[in-house]
């Protein structure tokens, strides 16, 4: 079959590859519709994942199901099904803890494009079909439901890791998709004021969109002097850090009133110690909780999140500014992605 894939660090390009072949809980899936994510970017361009060769791209796909194995019992072939980034192993002492993202390994349960092939190909492997996939529902597109397998669980998880309490006070840093659904998640979760950290015009009508009340630069100066002049010097109850590099958290902390809670879905890809501001931290007593975790994925996470765009919570449709067709033009959606024109915030391909 053929593929777009990893070819080295840097470099990428279409290749021939095997069909994959279903164990007896697994499924075989062929793409409707999939979207490239600076995840992708990470994995490629910075070696996130080390040096990888002919690894097929992609984990955020929407499909159609052309296989399943001799066990799984509530998938057939033809069902239209949302795939999850996160596929975890479910029978694993993390899953039973209740962090199955980390199934057999830190950051385990991401398989696609890190531990195995990933979605970019004429078909794609999927483990524990009945615990991984979620039917799609006819009356959602699949370039709509691709949205949901990482921005909308990573967003919605920034806001479930930061603790908001009805009416807070919530700022979210970046306002790329991930940040975006960050502030539809904290207007969900019951926030009072939601102020987005962010510059794209793009990105910043889309976060009113979504729910913010304010916007704040990062490029117009420091982000914490800002905010603390737009809360008269309060600081806020929660941040969600979903862009910049790890000083963020710097500025996340020194903004986050006691009691309050750093909430962390971005990927700091560099250094070995990741710094805290020692007296905004209270010299460690402070009451400010740093929280981080990778996006929940599998079946009932899915589900749930088709029932917000079901039932008219959230639309994340919004975020797709960049719409191509056919697998042939993943190379020039990857490009989007590893160069952020001021225009994009999400481009899909959907495979007709
Ligand atoms: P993105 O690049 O589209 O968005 C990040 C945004 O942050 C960009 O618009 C960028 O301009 C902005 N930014 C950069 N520096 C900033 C600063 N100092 N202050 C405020 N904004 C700043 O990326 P995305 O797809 O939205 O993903 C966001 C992050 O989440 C990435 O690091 C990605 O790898 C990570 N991610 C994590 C998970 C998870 O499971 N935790 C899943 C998917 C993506
Ligand atoms: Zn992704």
């Amino acid at each position: 079959m053929k593929a777009f894939a990893m070819l080295g660090i840097g470099k990428v390009g279409f290749i021939e590859k095997e069909k994959p072949v279903a164990g007896p809980y697994d499924a075989i899936v062929r793409p409707l519709a999939v979207s490239p994510c600076t995840s992708d970017i990470h994995t490629v361009y910075e070696g996130a994942m080390g040096d990888r060769h002919n690894m097929i791209l992609g984990h955020e796909a929407v499909g159609e199901v052309v296989e399943v194995g001799s066990e799984v019992s509530d998938f057939k072939p033809g069902d239209r099904v949302v795939v999850p980034a996160i596929t975890p192993d479910w029978r694993s002492e993390a899953a039973v803890r209740g962090y199955p993202q980390h199934s057999n390994g830190l950051l385990a349960g991401w398989k696609f494009s890190n531990f195995k092939d990933g979605v970019f190909g004429e078909f794609f492997h999927v483990n524990d079909a009945d615990m991984n996939l979620a039917h799609l529902p006819e009356d959602i597109a699949p370039e709509t439901a691709v949205m949901l397998c990482d921005m909308m669980t990573t967003g919605f998880h920034g806001a479930e890791l930061a603790n908001i309490e009805l009416g807070a006070t919530v700022v979210c840093i970046g306002i790329g998709a991930v940040g975006l659904m960050a502030v539809a998640g904290a207007r969900l979760k019951g926030a009072g004021r939601i102020i987005a950290v962010g510059s794209r015009p793009v990105s910043v009508e889309a976060a009113k969109f979504y729910g913010a009340n304010d916007i704040v630069n990062y490029k117009d100066g420091d982000i914490v002097d800002q905010i603390m002049d737009l809360t008269d010097g309060k600081g806020v109850d929660n941040v969600i850090i979903a862009g910049g590099n790890s000083d963020i958290l710097v500025s996340a902390v020194k903004m986050t009133k006691p009691g309050g809670t750093v909430s962390n879905v971005n990927y700091f890809g560099s250094g070995d110690l990741i710094g805290i501001p020692r007296l905004e931290w209270g010299c460690g007593m402070a009451h400010v909780d740093i929280r981080g975790g990778l996006c929940p994925g599998g079946r009932h996470r899915m589900e749930n999140l088709i029932d917000l765009i079901r039932y008219d919570r959230v639309d994340p449709s919004k975020l797709i500014t960049h719409k191509f067709h056919g697998m042939d033009k993943l190379e020039e959606a990857l490009e989007l992605m590893k160069n952020k024109p001021k225009d994009l915030i999400k481009p899909v391909v959907i495979i007709d």
